[in-house]
């Protein structure tokens, strides 16, 4: 069996990534958390881009531990924002984390946005690193528009006001598997089985 560790400290992004994984039935490969490793320092996110701040991660973790290590680098690009949060989507409102202050920052920025220029997309880059340094960066995307008044309690982060295309539901409302299917963690997980499994051997 190989360990490939998932190096996110986020439990809510884990419990995604990991259902994911899951889901492809990876033959061999043993998916683990960082609470099953020694803890390793982490370095700041400091990258300009999703890719670049997802191989750091995933190379940090794959050099402190000596697995395969995947990480991910996620957030959302507002069209009418330039792209922006983008990298910053996390501490957006100058709090690492605080998801309801970001997605409240996000809604009084947008207040006078008319409904038509509302597009977003949330972006995923997830990383596969060996400790021999192969790197592999993939990348997914999910469109959407935001709504005004936040809807559902599932996910986290900025699922509240994201309705994604196609769909009326915003994606806090929609059950776990859906949003695994359509959400850009699982578009670019997905793009790693092919890897994951040369791993396995
Ligand atoms: P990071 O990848 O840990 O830097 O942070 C990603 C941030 O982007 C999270 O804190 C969320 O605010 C946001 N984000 C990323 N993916 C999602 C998602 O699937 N739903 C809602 N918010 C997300």
């Amino acid at each position: 069996m190989t360990r490939v560790l998932l190096a996110s400290r986020n439990a809510k992004k884990l419990d995604e990534l990991r259902r994911i994984l899951l889901a492809e039935h990876v033959s061999g490969v043993e998916v683990v958390g960082l609470d099953a490793v020694p803890a390793f320092p982490e370095a700041p996110e400091t990258g300009a881009t999703f890719e670049e701040n997802a191989v750091a991660k995933a190379r940090d973790a794959a050099a402190a531990t000596g697995l395969p290590a995947i990480a991910d680098d996620s957030g959302i690009a507002v069209d009418a924002l330039n792209g922006m949060p983008g990298v910053l989507s996390a501490r957006w409102s100058g709090r690492h984390g605080d998801d309801l202050a970001n997605l409240e920052l996000v809604l009084a920025q947008l207040t006078d946005v008319p409904d038509e220029r509302r597009g977003a997309a949330f972006v995923c880059a997830a990383a596969l690193a060996t400790p021999s340094g192969r790197e592999t960066v993939v990348r997914g995307e999910w469109r959407g528009t935001l709504v005004r008044t936040p809807r559902g309690a599932n996910g986290f982060g900025y699922d509240p006001i994201f309705v994604p295309d196609g769909a009326s539901r915003t994606s806090a409302e929609l059950e776990p598997a859906e949003k695994d299917a359509l959400s850009h963690r699982g578009i670019a997980l997905r793009q790693l089985v092919t890897h994951l499994r040369a791993l396995a051997g």
